[in-house]
């Protein structure tokens, strides 16, 4: 490939020449792409572990790394660490009834009054500003070198073994070295970038894949109303009062309240609010169908549509006077939600068939116990059938093996959270962010037994792991 100054110099010859017009010239140099100019980079500094994405699951991975014993860097393209717990205003935890670090997170909370008053270990609301802060004091406490703002964007191999990373950031392309990589992004950026295969969404073939059968993505938004009791008749509560509307009942009741006041059913018919504390609430009441959570234009113009249909519906409610008088819109997420990005392919793939059998594994690190939850892939499925499905399937409670953790293309790489290697369905049952943590603490913890041990993930048996949780104080 010529080089950009060479290429130049023959359209201007050939301009001068007058061998072809100027638009002509222009079209033919954007027609053969532009070829960026190799460069140096300078390794800015080495880890055992690199942790790439900070939510549920790279948070926990990073920590659980760092208190076994591994120097961890984790990068985060956002501000803040949690992912969609904090910068996707998520709102809820859901199958959080898990030993190690969900419990430790739940002590560490209620110690804080940031669980929104809830008796359940499972699922419950949180105060997401606590939980900003507690995560980065759990980070720094540990020994964790994270970095904000800082964008994961290539990856390199020595023969099949990932051995470096390069980031995007203010401070420009840094590369990073370390024996154990994992892939915490929620979209499986890493894993792609390594060159791991991958599927998406319901489709068998990733090149057939333009139409997104994906599920949707919500832009959650936190609320304040002017009195959360005198509307609990629509608000899940943590601890609701005896007698008092089931969650579904709530959940039917907004849709009606917000056709009421808008004349539309919500894009998400089961539109949701959860009571956080005092006058604050969470509200999840959009979805963006058939978006490419890989493509930036697309997911640009879903959450500004989202933003807009967020607006639009509370200031319906508010219109509606009574006890939605004064409900008003606190922030907008600052990422829209994606449920649905690239699975990663592991040494193990979770499918349907483990969720109908109940599967239990010996090197299980996740006990799911939530059931099948595809939300509608379109909006006439939304409006005609309801906005969540089972898709037939009932799920009994089941094990993510290890394995699913552990890429099978490439070597000294592991994923945790919503990128592990499973199918659609399955997918839409683990997703939920206490799996996601269950998954993050098994990640962090083999992969720094397999850097400081010089083996790769593989090699390291799942009971090793617990015997490290359990000297760590994460298992008792
Ligand atoms: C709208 C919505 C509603 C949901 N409802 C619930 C619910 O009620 N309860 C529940 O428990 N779960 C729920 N889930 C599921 C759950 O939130 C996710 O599956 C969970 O976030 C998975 O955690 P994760 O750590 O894998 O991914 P994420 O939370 O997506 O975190 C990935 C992180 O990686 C960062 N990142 C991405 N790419 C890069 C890159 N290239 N370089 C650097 N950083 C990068 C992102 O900024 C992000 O912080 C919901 C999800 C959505 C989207």
């Amino acid at each position: 490939m010529p080089s950009p100054v060479s290429r130049r110099h023959f359209l201007t010859a050939a301009l001068a020449g007058g061998a072809a017009s100027p638009a002509q010239l222009i079209a033919a140099e954007v027609a053969s792409g532009f070829h960026e100019p190799a460069r140096d980079i300078p390794f800015a500094e080495d880890a055992d572990v690199i942790v790439c994405g900070a939510g549920p699951a790279g948070v926990t991975a990073a920590i659980t790394a760092a208190r076994a014993g591994a120097k961890v860097r984790l990068f985060e393209w956002r501000g803040c660490l949690g992912g969609i717990w904090t910068a996707g205003l998520l709102g809820y935890f859901l199958d959080f009834d898990k030993p190690g670090f969900a419990k430790e997170l739940r002590e560490k909370l209620d110690a804080r009054d940031a669980r929104a008053n809830s008796k359940s270990a499972s699922r419950f609301c949180y105060d997401p500003e606590a939980l900003k802060l507690l995560l980065e004091e759990l980070c720094v406490e540990a020994g964790v070198k994270f970095q904000f703002h800082t964008k994961v964007c290539a990856a390199f191999k020595e023969g099949n073994q990932l051995t470096t990373i390069v980031t995007e950031s203010k401070a420009g392309r840094q590369a990073w070295k370390a024996p154990v990589f994992i892939d915490t992004t929620g979209d499986g950026d890493l894993g792609a970038l390594a060159g791991c295969g991958f599927k998406v969404g319901d489709a068998e073939d990733i090149n057939a894949v333009d139409a997104c059968p994906c599920q949707p993505l919500s832009l959650n938004a936190l609320l304040v109303v002017k009195d959360a009791e005198a509307l609990r008749e629509f608000i899940r509560f943590g601890t609701p009062k005896p007698g008092e509307n089931t969650d579904g009942e709530k959940k039917k009741r907004i849709r009606d309240e917000i056709v009421k006041a808008t004349g539309q059913i919500p894009s998400y018919a089961s539109s949701t609010l959860w009571h956080v504390r005092g006058n604050l609430c969470f509200a999840m009441f959009n979805h963006e169908y058939g978006v490419k959570p890989w493509d930036a234009a697309e997911i640009t113009a879903a959450t500004v549509r989202a933003r807009a249909d967020m607006h639009r519906m509370i200031n319906g409610l508010r219109s509606l006077g009574g006890a939605w008088e004064g409900i008003q819109i606190v922030a907008t997420a600052e990422q829209i939600g994606v449920r649905d990005g690239r699975r990663i392919a592991g040494r193990y793939t979770v499918k349907t068939d483990d969720l109908v059998k109940g599967a239990r594994y010996e090197d299980g690190v996740a006990l799911v116990t939530f059931g099948v939850d595809v939300h509608a892939t379109t909006a006439e499925h939304n409006k005609a059938k309801g906005a969540i499905h089972t898709k037939g399937v009932k799920a009994k409670n089941y094990d993510i093996p290890l394995r699913a953790l552990i890429a099978k293309d490439v070597d000294g790489l592991m994923m945790a959270g919503r990128c592990i290697s499973g199918d659609f369905i399955a997918h839409s049952s683990y997703r939920v962010t206490g799996n996601a943590v269950a998954m993050g603490e098994a990640a962090g913890v083999t992969a720094a037994l397999a850097a400081l041990s010089k083996r790769m993930p593989h090699e390291v048996a799942w009971t090793e792991g617990l015997e490290k949780l359990k000297a760590i104080g994460q298992r008792v």
